[in-house]
């Protein structure tokens, strides 16, 4: 009965919590209080007492119960507080002048009894609360990274793991425990990007380091069976409102596949331009032949038809080259030999030469002072030629296209303008990306496969030079790209 009665009374016996503080908390502050009860008016024979023995008491008790309990339980044991300090009020029988004072006594007891209650189960309920959202919060957010279908690893300040999950064990290949060093623990060993790496050298180590590591770089890993796998990694600190560093996290992804993918059409690109190479040069040679042979019979018609096949021929052979340089650039396999040689004379030929095949389009050259280049002479002729080529082909027959040179400090700049179609703000970036076009490739005006500005560009880089272009739409774009000149 007792127990069914406390159990009742106990606020948290419902969630099945065999804690019996409640009821011992209940019973010894009333023994207790009883015993003092019993010394101050029997023994010292002070009746009074008893109120600063209840005060002391009970507000410990109250305050106690609020914050184990709640608001419920503070408020219960207020109630039996008030009722048992009552109880003793009456049972003293005092005269009726005393019992009103302390009656009085009773009640403004009782309310501070019920405020502090109820103010301090009040705080305990709002705290649980929010300690029971943050963590169904953070549950949540764990389910999240759980279920992501990137691998992500979370370090503390001090590079120990505190979580990871099953897509980040799957691609490292091993358990994510708690506590298990960043790196050291975590990830391959082996060659990785055709090294040895050390521990400290992944991203997430470095970033535990205080060092900023490369984000998206892919890892080229070799396992011992000599199988490789590549992974793309980024890492980052995640740092408090003070701007601590509290943690560190790592995203990992494996993109074997998109790079075998990647390698396979690199390769196919490769083999398609050498085979369409080889055919173009023996027909070239062959055409070369005929022609001399007619013209030796002075067949004028002939001749010209052969010329046209010719000029197709010529631009065959500059797609097949094309395509086997962006093979290369993308394989890292495309090679320079360097020398010294005059800019200013390379553009007055390579101008020429246009010329020559743009009959309707003069090309004019504004400044061209004597420049001395260390450079692959091949290379920066061919920039300049796609430069022009592009300046006559996407601008109306007839407008002018100036090719100009000038020396700023160390630098060589080289200038195409044309009057032209121009190229809206937000796409001159883009197009010095490997196959970009502006125009929609289903309404075609232009012949052409967005592999020319994406050769240049990475030919200029290569020489550790920029390309750069102004332009406004419909008003014409001047193409600039720069080369180290060498001292004077
Ligand atoms: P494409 O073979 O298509 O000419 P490029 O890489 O040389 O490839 O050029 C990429 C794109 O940049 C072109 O498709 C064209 O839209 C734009 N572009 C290049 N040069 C010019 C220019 N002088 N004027 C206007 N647009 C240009």
């Amino acid at each position: 009965m007792y127990r069914r009665i406390l159990n009742h009374l106990n606020p948290i016996s419902h969630l099945g919590d065999k804690d019996y503080s409640f009821h011992l908390a209940l019973l010894i502050p009333l023994i207790t209080a009883t015993i003092l009860e019993v010394v101050a008016n029997e023994i010292l024979n002070n009746p009074y007492s008893v109120g600063i023995f209840a005060i002391i008491l009970f507000i410990p008790q109250i305050i106690y119960f609020a914050f184990r309990f709640g608001i419920r339980g503070g408020v219960i044991t207020a109630l039996i507080t008030i009722f048992y300090y009552s109880y003793i009020v009456i049972s003293r029988n005092a005269p009726p002048d005393e019992q009103t004072s302390q009656w009085r006594t009773i009640s403004a007891l009782g309310l501070i009894y019920l405020a502090i209650a109820y103010v301090i189960g009040w705080l305990k309920e709002t705290i649980d609360n929010s300690l029971e959202n943050e963590s169904n919060e953070r549950r949540r957010l764990q389910a999240i990274v759980e279920q992501l279908p990137t691998g992500i690893l979370v370090t503390n300040e001090k590079g120990e793991v505190v979580q990871g999950n099953s897509q980040a064990e799957k691609i490292l290949g091993r358990k994510i425990r708690k506590g298990l060093i960043a790196g050291r623990d975590t990830h391959p060993t082996g060659r990785v990007n055709g090294r040895t790496i050390k521990p400290t050298d992944w991203p997430l180590a470095q970033v535990v380091a205080g060092k900023k590591p490369p984000q998206g770089k892919i890892y080229s890993i070799i396992n011992e069976n000599d199988k490789v796998t590549y992974l793309q990694i980024s890492a980052t600190e995640i740092k408090n409102t003070k701007g601590k560093m509290i943690a560190a996290v790592s995203i990992i992804n494996d993109i074997t596949e998109q790079k075998e993918m990647e390698t396979r059409k690199d390769d196919f690109i490769n083999m398609a331009s050498h085979e369409l190479k080889t055919p173009i040069t023996s027909m070239k040679l062959y055409l070369e032949s005929l022609r001399k042979n007619i013209e030796r019979n002075r067949n004028e018609r002939a001749i010209q038809v052969l010329d046209k096949v010719k000029q197709q021929t010529d631009r065959l052979q500059e797609l097949a080259s094309d395509l086997l340089d962006v093979s290369r650039l993308q394989t890292g396999k495309l090679s320079f030999s360097k020398e010294k040689f005059r800019l200013d004379t390379l553009i007055e030929d390579t101008v020429k030469e246009l010329q020559d095949t743009t009959k309707d389009q003069p090309i004019t050259i504004e400044k061209n002072p004597p420049l001395l280049v260390f450079a692959d002479k091949f290379r920066i002729y061919q920039v300049l030629t796609n430069l022009i080529t592009n300046a006559s082909k996407y601008s109306p027959a007839g407008e002018n296209i100036a090719v100009s040179l000038k020396r700023e400090k160390d630098k060589a700049i080289i200038s195409v303008r044309d009057f032209g179609i121009g190229i809206r703000k937000d796409q001159q970036k883009k197009i010095f990306d490997r196959l970009y076009q502006v125009t929609d490739p289903t309404e075609k005006t232009f012949p052409g496969l967005g592999m020319g500005l994406y050769i240049s560009k990475q030919i200029v880089i290569r020489h550790k030079g920029k390309i750069w272009v102004e332009s406004e739409k419909d008003k014409g774009s001047t193409f600039y790209f720069s080369l180290p000149a060498t001292k004077r």
